[in-house]
């Protein structure tokens, strides 16, 4: 709708230009043209590019694993305070230390050590063929898992939190097992061979699943330490000092994400387990499905599981008093090289069915969508999930180093081009050694986006995030009408009407985008007074 209406202002002026006789006088850019400008100017600078897209305020990061944002330097030194140890030929972390490793502390004094465990546990120096990266990167995991441990959550959370409010984010959403594979291996053995996989055996076998002691157990533990991990964080942030860390002005919001590596019996318990604890833990709003695409158990239960999903939001949605549970999913990161020969036509269904059987309301990745073929194919899926306002988390690094997709090759220009809310994200930003500046660089660079495209990338982040609430905005993804409560309120003014105010305070949502349409005005008027 705002691309049509500019396109007839622009039409019309250049109409009015050729008419030589009456001149009009030149219509004044607006703000947000001259920031424009002024980001056009800087393409030639890569430095300049990279201060302004850094200072650009960038709303929310909304694909962001625990496990693989938490920067390499942290974990290492983590490690060593930790006690934990390294075996120098496979650098997989120990902790009681296994026989033969070295404590990582040896790091402290040994360089080419340090430097082996960064290169071993990131993609740092890793410009090996693709998909030996591709293994390297899943690898990495595994690697340091021993460091990551529970007694870590909240260095963890204080470290992706305070670099996310450093990049001028308000809001992050992480995702984690939280303890879900308890949920997976009890729902194993309810299960039998000759159980068929329908909605009425599913949700039988949720009911028996969630009646179990050692279930309940668990959420109420993890419930707990959510609770701690939250709190610990902000503690390290020194959120209530006069020093408070950046990270302490950053929301942050929770996806249960079941692991796809398992069968379908435990991935479905996962979820179940995902559901429950949501219940349970306030800043839990959604669920997600992770681990490699094309793992061999994540493909011969694909369908399966989108089914096992759909009926548990369809359950979750109906049943009266259950908070609402989101749906987001890794969907479409998958290229042929990846997959066996048997397995070819993965690439030509999975965003479709995470969409129309598993309710998703955002796709992580998205990367194959031009090789869709189900339904009426790739150009249908692409109308349809823009008439749904279905948004793909875009992971431009990620997708260069794990899929050696980018410039051309990689679908964005597709999705903006049907409308598709597309919003950047980080994915595994310390195992990729970036950031989400960096990923708005590649968008500027490698995608050729300009600054309005950017800023309205932003303004998705936060339309589409699952934080609770309505939106700021009248109309989804049109960042041109305010809701009435705010409609004579300006975000860069202090104080607020009694309205406004009441209606931010309703809905977390809309106060995260008021805040960065807040942080828009002043990054504008500081660039074009
Ligand atoms: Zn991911």
């Amino acid at each position: 709708m705002i691309k049509f209406s500019s396109f007839a202002i622009v039409a019309a002026l250049g109409l009015s230009a050729c008419n030589e006789e009456d001149p009009i006088p030149p219509v004044e850019k607006t703000r947000e043209e001259r920031v424009n400008e002024h980001m056009e100017s800087l393409r030639s600078d890569s430095t300049a590019l990279g201060t302004f897209l850094f200072s650009m305020p960038k709303g929310g990061d909304l694909h962001s694993h625990t496990s693989g944002a938490i920067t390499t330097e942290k974990l290492i030194a983590w490690g060593a305070e930790d006690g934990a140890c390294v075996n120098t030929t496979t650098y997989v972390a120990s902790n009681p230390c296994a026989v033969g490793a070295v404590p990582l502390s040896t790091t402290e004094s040994d360089r080419a050590l340090y430097d082996a465990v960064m290169s071993a546990w990131s993609m740092e120096d890793h410009p090996g063929p693709l998909l030996t990266a591709h293994q390297h990167f899943f690898d990495a995991f595994g690697k340091y898992g021993a460091v990551q441990l529970d007694s870590r959550n909240d260095d963890s959370y204080a470290d992706i939190l305070s670099r996310a409010g450093k990049h001028h984010q308000v809001y992050v959403e992480l995702m984690q097992g939280f303890g879900a594979g308890r949920g997976g291996s009890l729902a194993t053995p309810l299960f039998t061979s000759t159980d068929t996989w329908d909605k009425a055996t599913l949700l039988a076998k949720r009911q028996q699943l969630i009646a179990l002691p050692d279930f309940q157990n668990a959420l109420t533990a993890q419930a707990t330490s959510i609770a701690n991990t939250l709190k610990g964080a902000r503690t390290l942030l020194g959120c209530d000092t006069a020093q408070k860390d950046p990270g302490c002005d950053v929301d942050v919001r929770l996806l249960v994400s079941a692991n796809r590596t398992a069968d379908r019996t435990n991935v479905f318990g996962q979820w179940v387990y995902a559901y429950e604890l949501a219940q349970k833990v306030p800043e839990i709003v959604g669920v997600n499905l992770v681990s490699p695409e094309e793992n061999a158990n994540s493909l011969a239960f694909y369908q399966d599981e989108m089914f096992a999903l759909g009926t548990l939001d369809d359950f979750n949605d109906q049943e009266v008093g259950r908070k609402l549970v989101h749906v987001s999913l890794h969907a479409g990161e998958l290229i042929p090289s990846v997959l066996g020969a048997q397995d070819q036509q993965h690439m030509n269904f999975h965003i479709r069915e995470a969409v129309e059987k598993a309710h998703a309301e955002r796709i992580g990745h998205g990367a194959d969508v031009l090789s869709e073929t189900a339904g009426d194919g790739a150009e249908d899926l692409l109308r349809d999930m823009s008439a749904a306002g279905v948004m793909v988390e875009i992971c431009l690094t990620s997708n260069r180093v794990l899929l050696g997709m980018s410039g051309d090759a990689h679908p964005l220009a597709a999705y903006l081009k049907n409308n598709v809310p597309v919003a950047l994200a980080t994915d595994d930003s310390g195992i990729l050694r970036g950031d989400i500046t960096q990923e708005y660089v590649a968008a500027a660079t490698a995608q050729g986006l300009d600054y309005k495209t950017l800023k309205k990338m932003a303004r998705a982040s936060l339309e589409h995030a699952f934080a609770e609430g309505d939106s700021l905005w009248v109309r989804r993804d049109d960042f041109t009408t305010a809701a009435t409560a705010c409609a004579s309120d300006k975000p860069e003014e202090a104080t607020l009407s009694a309205s406004c105010e009441g209606f931010l305070a309703a809905n977390k949502r809309a106060s995260l985008q008021w805040k960065l349409e807040a942080q828009l005005a002043v990054f504008e008027r500081s660039i074009a007074p």
